[in-house]
């Protein structure tokens, strides 16, 4: 066998994407412009959407590598060693060029976020730190990317993908995507503020027109997620829109649902699962992350998932 081929099963995903350090204060009410207020103890978690997907996947018991960069600090430190402890691969994780990326975030007494993001060492993750990583490209069959790294960076993995590896793209945040990037995507994972960000005026008013609509973009395959709804898909080598519904559960913290979900989604197409059985158990992952606080906290190992 030559070294290539075995090369392409070493991973069963590559996320390439962000990590950041989530700084949680608990506060009675936010402090106006001059204004202090004292908050809750400080809690620090792990987070970042590339990140979470990576923790997710591993969790599930995926082979995974994560493509990301942190600050030569603390901060960094945690993110490579809750990635470490999940069973992450952090060979390809650079560390350096600017403080790790933080989410300042402040939760009020109703439950309501508001939340700063640093992006930090996120923002230099470079296109010349894609192509300086071929060979974590060439060993998996699945490279999942998501938009808390610089566009530019994205559209170079869209364009380092080898035939027979397959992107799946969560724009989040949403941002103006090229048609290459779009047309790269297998499929392309939204919610639906992500759905009516890219479709704009020509969204349509039903979940299934929006899911078409984005097909007539370009990628390959679309899923949209709808939450408590479950998910639909749209694949441009299938009929029409598939609807998946849901795992009724009791919904406890939704933060990192959509990270779990499409980390889920990613793994089982490198299984080889067909999209829409793929989403139907990345349906039960999500399902699974609701459940439990947190973000990576909350993710649900493969028996787990089973359970439900
Ligand atoms: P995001 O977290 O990106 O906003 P969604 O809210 O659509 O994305 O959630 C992603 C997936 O997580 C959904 O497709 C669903 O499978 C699962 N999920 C989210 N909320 C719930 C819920 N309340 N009950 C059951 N499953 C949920």
């Amino acid at each position: 066998m030559h070294e290539s081929e075995h090369d392409h099963d070493r991973y069963d995903l590559l996320v390439v994407g962000s990590a950041n350090a989530d700084l949680v204060v608990g506060v009675e009410r936010r402090p106006a412009p001059g204004e202090t207020v004292l908050g809750s103890d400080l809690a620090v978690h792990p987070g970042g959407k590339g990140a979470n997907q990576a923790v997710a996947a591993a969790r599930l018991g995926a082979r995974t590598a994560l493509l990301a960069r942190v600050g030569d600090d603390a901060h960094g430190r945690l993110l490579l060693e809750s990635q470490r402890a999940a069973g992450v691969d952090t060979a390809g994780v650079l560390v350096g060029g600017a403080p790790t990326g933080v989410a300042l975030i402040t939760v009020d007494p109703s439950g309501d976020n508001s939340i700063v993001v640093s992006p930090g060492a996120n923002g230099r993750l470079t296109p010349e730190d894609i192509r300086a990583a071929g060979p974590l490209f060439a060993a998996a069959r699945v490279v999942s990317v998501q938009l808390e790294i610089p566009l530019d960076t994205v559209a170079e993995v869209a364009g380092a993908m080898s035939p027979g590896t397959r992107l799946v793209l969560n724009p989040s945040p949403p941002a103006p995507l090229p048609g290459h990037v779009l047309a790269a995507c297998d499929p392309l994972v939204v919610n639906e503020h992500e759905a009516r960000y890219i479709l704009g005026e020509a969204a349509g008013t039903t979940p299934g027109a929006w899911a078409r609509a984005l097909l007539a973009l370009g990628p390959r395959s679309v899923v949209v997620t709808l939450g408590a709804a479950g998910a639909l898909v749209a694949d441009s080598r299938g009929d029409d829109v598939v609807r998946v519904p849901s795992i009724e559960v009791e919904a406890v913290d939704t933060t990192g649902a959509g990270d779990a979900f499409t980390a889920a989604l990613a793994w089982r197409l490198g299984l080889g699962e067909e999209l829409a059985d793929a989403v139907a158990y990345a349906v039960g992952v999500g399902a699974a992350a609701v459940t439990r606080q947190g973000a990576q906290e909350s993710f649900p190992t493969a028996e787990e998932v089973s359970a439900l």
